[in-house]
């Protein structure tokens, strides 16, 4: 009888606690989001293109979409999951243009924030000395632009393809050629409005709640959504002398590339990129570069070589034209190419800048842009570049047909080490990007299996030769790998998501923190 009884009683408790989690489960479920006072809407039906991201390799559908009409919304919506408190297992991400590459801004059974929906503030110019913009975190970098060219401004700061949000590429870095001189885009903002983990809503900036500018710039989305942005601006240039020229040496190529970045007026932009037994040198998906001299161009036999491309770009007003032409050849004689293979072309600034979206479109039409991306992106400190080289691109790959491999230095001194971004420890630090995209039926070298073998083996080697080497876009499943990631700056971090976001609701598609329930 008294077995009964304890079985009874321990019966009663289960059902007691299902019960009451009933009830605080009902509170986070669609009927208590129905009721939130909101002038956008939440969609919990067609929720499923929230579940895609760039990548095209992971996919987690959220619960509902929120269709934002304003900052308070997104307040509302995240204060209302806060005040449900641990017994909720809602989360939150802000999705920009969903260019993550695994997940990042998804969120399983969550709400995903459609940030291109909030169209407020309206882009607002201010022209006088240190002109910017204020701008919705939701807003396309593309539209920046054009809005910008109106005033004959335009951003510092770049990525190379401008189809990504502000808030997107802030949470980040934001790393184009223009980085070595201007600093990531994450260096080139005044101010922030940001909705924090706890629904609240805080402007901040190098002087009014510095502690969680610094957080959110480069913070993965962990500490607040960027609602709205101050973007530093400069005079906008009319055109661009776009220079490529080829190395067979890589110690040659570095070289010059660390000579070009230590002077800030020689070009506006530096990058470069790898091909490895490769004939079509031109044909690259990321740019629609167009050399003037085709003939010239299309002479040049790589004979399956491994040769690293630098790409220079040099901005002018066609007012200018005679001594920006006079200052080209100055500076490109003073470097070590392999002379016959100077290739360059002059387009406006807009075309420069929207390069990729040019082929972009191309292979939209032929159904090559939604495959899966397996992309690796490493910041190398200089003095493990010749090291990584000669190992990756000599050994590791056999060939670079799978997308392009971009490898330029940027200089530390333009980061700040306030963000959350985190970088090598050198004074000069490489961005090498590998941006291949997998064949989905293939089983040969195209296959997602066969790139994820190669970014492991070249991952591998990293950790093996001790480089120091940091992830650009980290993705990692376990936190002990965050914690190797971030180094002694793990800590901060943590206290800073303690702060802005201690019950862990935003952006889990990072897979940094756990929500606790
Ligand atoms: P999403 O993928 O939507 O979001 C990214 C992360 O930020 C998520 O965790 C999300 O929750 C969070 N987030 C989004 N919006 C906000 C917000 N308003 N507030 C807070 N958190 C937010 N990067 C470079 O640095 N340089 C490049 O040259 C470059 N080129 C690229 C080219 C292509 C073709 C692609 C696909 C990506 C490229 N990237 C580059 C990477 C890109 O910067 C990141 O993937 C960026 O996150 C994409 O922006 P998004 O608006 O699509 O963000």
């Amino acid at each position: 009888k008294n077995n009964m009884l304890f079985w009874r009683s321990i019966m009663f408790m289960f059902l007691t606690c299902i019960s009451i989690r009933t009830q605080f489960c009902c509170s986070s479920n669609p009927s208590s989001l129905r009721t939130l006072a909101i002038n956008g809407h939440l969609t919990f039906d067609e929720v499923h293109d929230a579940a895609k991201d760039f990548g095209n390799r992971l996919q987690m559908l959220p619960l509902a979409v929120l269709h934002p009409k304003s900052v308070s919304d997104i307040a509302t919506t995240i204060k209302h999951i806060w005040q449900l408190g641990s017994d909720s297992e809602i989360t939150v991400a802000a999705r920009g243009h969903g260019h993550s590459l695994q997940g990042q801004a998804q969120a399983h059974r969550g709400i995903v924030i459609n940030m291109e929906a909030l169209r407020s503030p309206e882009m607002h110019f201010y022209t006088g000395m240190a002109p910017y913009v204020d701008v919705s975190g939701g807003e396309l970098w593309i539209n920046v632009l054009h809005e910008s060219l109106k005033y004959g401004l335009a951003p510092k700061s770049w990525t190379d393809y401008l189809h990504l949000t502000i808030g997107g590429t802030l949470s980040n870095a934001g790393i184009s050629g223009q980085a070595f001189h201007h600093g990531p885009q994450i260096s080139n903002v005044y101010q922030l409005e940001v909705v924090t983990g706890k629904g609240e809503v805080l402007n901040c900036s190098e002087k009014q709640n510095s502690d969680l500018f610094y957080s959110v710039l480069g913070g993965l989305g962990q500490f607040g959504i960027i609602t709205r942005a101050r973007i530093s601006l400069e005079a906008a240039p009319q055109k661009v002398k776009w220079i490529r020229v080829l190395y067979s040496d890589f110690t040659t190529f570095a070289r010059d590339q660390e000579r070009l970045i230590a002077s800030d007026n020689a070009f506006d932009y530096i990058e470069g990129f790898v091909t490895i037994n490769r004939t079509g040198l031109l044909n690259n998906w990321r740019s629609s570069f167009d050399p003037q001299d085709p003939v010239q161009a299309s002479q040049f036999r790589s004979d399956g070589k491994t040769l690293f491309c630098l790409e220079l770009v040099k901005y002018f007003n066609t007012d200018e034209t005679k001594k920006v032409n006079e200052d080209v050849t100055n500076q490109l004689s003073q470097l070590g190419y392999i002379k016959s293979t100077l290739f360059l072309t002059e387009v406006s600034y807009v075309e420069f800048l929207d390069r990729v979206h040019v082929s972009e479109i191309k292979l939209r039409s032929k159904g090559l842009w939604e495959v899966p991306h397996p992309w690796l992106n490493l910041l190398i400190p200089k003095s493990k570049i010749q090291a990584f080289a000669v190992e990756v691109f000599g050994d590791i790959l056999t060939e670079t047909s799978n997308g392009p491999i971009l490898i330029y230095p940027v200089n530390k001194s333009k980061w700040d080490d306030r963000t959350s971004a985190v970088i090598p420890e050198e004074d000069i630090f490489y961005l090498v990007a590998f941006l291949s995209s997998a064949v989905p039926s293939s089983t040969g070298t195209d296959s997602l299996e066969h790139i994820l073998n190669q970014n492991r083996r070249i991952l591998e080697f990293c950790e093996t030769a001790n480089l120091g080497v940091k992830q650009y876009l980290p993705h990692y499943t376990t936190q002990e790998e965050w914690r190797a990631h971030f180094g002694p700056r793990w800590e901060v971090f943590v206290q800073r998501k303690s702060t802005y976001d201690p019950l862990a609701i935003l952006a889990p598609g990072q897979r940094i923190f756990q929500k606790a329930i």
